[in-house]
């Protein structure tokens, strides 16, 4: 799917890569939007850090030239629709989604064809063949709100995250139509483990995101996008929380909320496979180099952005 992996030629590195990409930003009037998930230095360097939807709604919004985005392949390609006339870099073009990849845009054309009356509502998580196809994009963050405003004698394709799809059903009390895709890291937390974690701390609370399994979500207090999580920490009582959702997060809550505990929820084995190794593959480094070399670019035919970027339009409309 992805021709090249850093396209950029051999460059020596400055020393102080902070400053130099400082300068760069301000050479190309780019501006660096970054995922939560992302590294904390590249968290640290962003103009705008963001879930799906703010990232959305700031792409939709930037007047800068170049786009930057540290986050993933879909999550670049969406601001690319929205901004066909910028150009828009990834830092690692390798940078995909097990989630979106869950979806190929061939396997999904004939099952919407079998359930030709159904509105298509798909999750930002997805390729842009597959937003193309669809009605309504949502993020986790504005899934329900959305799904609510839908007549309820309209039946619903929902795609690709099973996991949220579910959530989204009990909340609405909609049926819907699911496709069965899901992603790596939110379905690595182990229940048991979850469970061993909060005997040993009482008094945390847990928290989770809608894209983790079932088994996992019914042990969570609260359960929301990455923005309400990082939100909820800040405005509960509780000193301590276990977090499950990917790792990257966590670095944001100690910063808005340093005095408070933040315990990463465990994965199925013992290596950090709660961390996304799609997000890790942008660097500080990277970022520096697609900057200084304008490479690797995110294109899109006319036809798929046109046809992605009505449905995404929807979204903001509908979430506004
Ligand atoms: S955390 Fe999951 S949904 Fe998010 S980019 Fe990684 S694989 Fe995709």
């Amino acid at each position: 799917m992805f021709t090249s992996t850093l396209l950029a030629p051999k460059t020596e590195l400055p020393g102080d890569l902070f400053g130099a990409i400082a300068d760069l930003k301000r050479e190309l009037n780019a501006v660096i939007l970054a995922h939560y998930y992302q590294d904390a230095d590249i968290q640290d360097i962003a103009d705008y850090l963001g879930d799906s939807l703010g990232l959305s709604q700031e792409a939709a919004k930037t007047n800068a030239d170049v786009i930057v985005f540290a986050g993933v392949h879909f999550m670049a390609e969406t601001a690319k629709i929205l901004n066909p006339n910028k150009l828009v870099l990834l830092p690692d073009l390798e940078a995909g989604c097990s989630l979106a990849d869950s979806c190929p845009p061939d396997a999904f054309a004939a099952f919407k064809a079998k359930h030709p009356d159904h509105l298509v509502i798909s999750y930002i998580n997805c390729t842009a063949d597959i937003k193309a196809m669809s009605d309504i994009i949502c993020t986790s963050a504005n899934a329900v709100k959305l799904v609510n405003q839908i007549p309820v004698d309209r039946p619903i394709i929902f795609a690709p995250d099973r996991n949220l799809g579910k959530y989204v059903m009990a909340q609405t009390g909609r049926e819907m139509v699911l496709w069965q895709g899901s992603c790596m890291v939110h379905e690595t937390f182990s229940e048991k483990k979850m469970v061993q974690l909060q005997i040993q701390h009482p008094d945390a609370e847990t928290i989770a995101h809608p894209e983790c399994e079932p088994a996992v979500l019914r042990h969570a207090r609260y359960i929301g996008s990455t923005t309400a999580l990082l939100n909820y920490i800040q405005q509960s009582s509780s000193q301590s929380f276990i977090v499950a959702t990917e790792p990257g997060i966590i670095h944001q809550m100690a910063k808005v909320a340093p005095h408070k505990q933040f315990i990463p929820a465990p994965p199925l084995n013992n290596c950090a496979c709660n961390e996304c190794p799609h997000m890790r593959l942008n660097t500080l480094e990277k970022l520096y180099l697609c900057m200084k070399h304008q490479i690797p670019e995110i294109t899109l035919p006319e036809a798929t952005q046109q046809a992605a970027l009505k449905p995404i339009q929807r979204m903001l409309a509908m979430s506004a």
